[in-house]
């Protein structure tokens, strides 16, 4: 990305915004909010082949991996305005498991860019599918999403939840129910 271009535009928004942006406190503004965007969009960039296939292990066990409440941000592809919220994301494993912390990447990978909360759902579902193999996946998200909140288009405290489920989550009724039900458990208190 050229950092430079951006920040050159940036800089022409304000003025059509009605800023002036050689006022002090805007000065760095275009170059900042560049670096911001270019961090927020680097799932157009970043390599997760080279990421994710080295933390992929062989497994026996063929039970249920679940991981909740992983943190998502991303930006509405409608209106580059943030969404966010959690993630939940279970596996049955063949052969292979990923590395607890790649599943996070794999969500950063795909929500580091412009997109729509559906999209982004059935791509980490899709993605967790192919790099393990695995027996079956189900992704749930929920996020609330500023472009609905802020323009006060919808109920401010509206949470959009979507799903996706591959496999034997998609295949099996019992697999699919005991994933919605671990997901939505209360957390052990220790
Ligand atoms: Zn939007």
């Amino acid at each position: 990305m050229n950092t430079e271009r951006v920040a050159e535009l940036v800089k022409e928004m304000l003025v059509e915004f009605g800023e002036d942006p050689a006022r002090e406190g805007l000065l760095r503004t275009p170059m900042r909010v560049a670096k911001a965007m270019e961090f927020l969009t680097s799932g157009y960039r970043s390599d997760l082949g080279g990421i994710v296939n080295q933390a992929v292990f062989q497994s026996e066990a063929n039970n249920m991996i679940l991981l909740r409440e992983v943190e998502v941000y991303s930006l509405c592809e409608h209106h580059m305005l943030p969404f966010f919220g959690k993630c939940h994301i279970g596996y049955i494993a063949r052969k292979q498991v990923l590395g607890v912390s790649k599943l996070a990447r794999i969500v950063d990978h795909y929500a580091r860019r412009l997109q729509i909360q559906e999209r982004l759902t059935a791509e980490v579902a899709h993605e967790i599918m192919r790099t393990v193999d695995a027996e079956g996946v189900g992704v749930v998200m929920e996020c609330q999403h500023l472009c609905m909140m802020m323009r006060g288009v919808e109920k401010q405290n509206s949470v959009m939840v979507t799903s996706s489920v591959l496999g034997s989550f998609h295949d099996d009724a019992a697999t699919r129910t005991e994933f919605l039900s671990l997901i939505h458990r209360e957390p052990a208190r220790g």
